[in-house]
């Protein structure tokens, strides 16, 4: 089912152009393996910073792709990996490899992103993403971001996520939503990993349900927990994520410091694994009111974004972005039919569903949430990430 190689240093040949395709989080992570084995790439590619340079190397557009044709090409990207191949492939350059030896050496974490480091630990998700394929009618996903509740024990002004506008935020019900979920994951093929996500997910008593029922699933390669590192879970929940695929991750804001080592240390005594990220800033998705976008802008902001792609279940529901799950989950707009699909009705059939899933999944156009947003790429405003605010839902 692998459809490429690992690159290591025998792929290189001095004389042929080396270029990574993908300028952000796995171009850095490329960039600095590449040195380690003594390459210097000639050239960056990236659809949204084409034109330029990082590390004082230029980056290509991928229509540039075109004047490079004998180039080896290192593919940097996860979410977007097949897609990135397959331009590849249309812009004639059909020497390309994966990253799955890069990934594992040893590399400066002094010099690397927040970002760049997490996907350091994510070596099982990338190689599942290699093994299970996409496309051709194929239902695999990289992950999903199963919310488990509206509620957080910070108050961040910024939240992309838009928890800052929960005013009665609920703690979802996780034998509620099981049919849905349980619906789901019967018409998919694959999905690499499942985010747990919140809000804060160690509010919900009952993710421990999700761990037990799904770590072994044949269809699930691992269950990633997202937490601010706040609130230390109770022995049920811990029970539940000693498992060899579930991950905690602490995101530090550089917040409730005491509390985030207390978590540490009860999860290292409890044999769970996980690890710590440090967030200093936030890329600024704005609020919530509705933009006055063109529809060409509204395309272009689509077609950069990183969140697309971030596949979110909120009560049931399937929405190709956060926003679009978040934002219609509070009434702020309505999205499109086609813009999630509703695994809440058991008189679907399976064949449907998995029709409306390959939709969302191939879905190139532009969201409602988009209206709504001022779109998530790398040229965007950085801000300093996890601002504290007062009162939830009055902004
Ligand atoms: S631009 Fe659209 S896809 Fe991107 S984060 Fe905003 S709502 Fe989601």
């Amino acid at each position: 089912m692998r459809s490429t190689q690992a690159f290591t240093k025998e792929n290189y040949d001095k004389n042929r152009e080396v270029i990574i395709y993908g300028a952000t989080v796995y171009g850095e992570i490329a960039y600095w393996a590449l040195e380690y084995i003594g390459i210097r790439p000639d050239y960056f590619c990236d659809r949204a910073l084409g034109g330029d340079k990082k590390y004082g190397i230029q980056i290509l557009s991928p229509q540039e792709l075109t004047e490079h044709k004998d180039a080896i090409i290192i593919l940097a990207s996860f979410n977007y990996f097949y897609e990135i191949k397959e331009n590849c492939k249309s812009y004639g350059c059909n020497e390309y490899y994966d990253m799955e030896y890069l990934l594992q050496l040893p590399l400066p974490e002094d010099k690397l992103s927040g970002r760049a480091k997490g996907r350091l630990h994510d070596i099982n998700g990338y190689r599942n993403m290699l093994e299970h394929g996409q496309g051709e009618g194929r239902l695999n996903i990289n992950h999903i971001d199963y919310v488990v509740c509206e509620s957080c024990s910070l108050k961040c002004r910024d939240c992309s996520n838009l928890m800052q506008y929960y005013k009665h935020p609920e703690i979802v019900d996780i034998d509620k939503y099981e049919p849905a979920f349980a619906r789901f994951l019967s018409v998919m093929d694959y999905i690499s990993e499942i985010y747990i996500l919140g809000g804060e997910p160690f509010l919900n008593k009952e993710i421990y349900k999700i761990m037990d029922r799904y770590h072994d699933h044949p269809k699930i390669g691992g269950i990633t927990i997202f937490t601010n590192g706040t609130i230390i879970p109770d022995v049920l929940t811990i029970q539940s994520m000693r498992k060899s695929n579930v991950l905690v991750q602490i995101s530090d804001y550089g917040l409730k410091q005491q509390k985030l080592r207390e978590l540490g240390q009860v999860l290292l005594d409890n044999g769970v694994r996980y690890v710590v990220k440090k967030y200093e800033n936030w890329t600024n998705l704005g609020g919530i009111k509705k933009r006055m976008y063109s529809a060409e802008t509204l395309q272009k902001n689509y077609e950069l974004c990183f969140w697309k792609k971030n596949y979110t279940m909120l009560r049931g529901k399937i929405h190709n972005c956060p926003r679009s799950a978040h934002g219609q989950n509070l009434c702020a707009f309505e999205a499109h039919g086609e813009e999630y699909v509703d695994f809440n009705d058991g008189t679907v059939s399976h064949e449907d569903l998995r029709i409306q899933m390959l939709k969302l999944i191939e879905c190139k156009k532009y969201l409602t949430a988009c209206e709504y947003c001022d779109g998530g790429d790398w040229n965007r405003e950085s801000i300093p990430a996890a601002i504290q605010m007062g009162t939830k839902g009055d902004i």
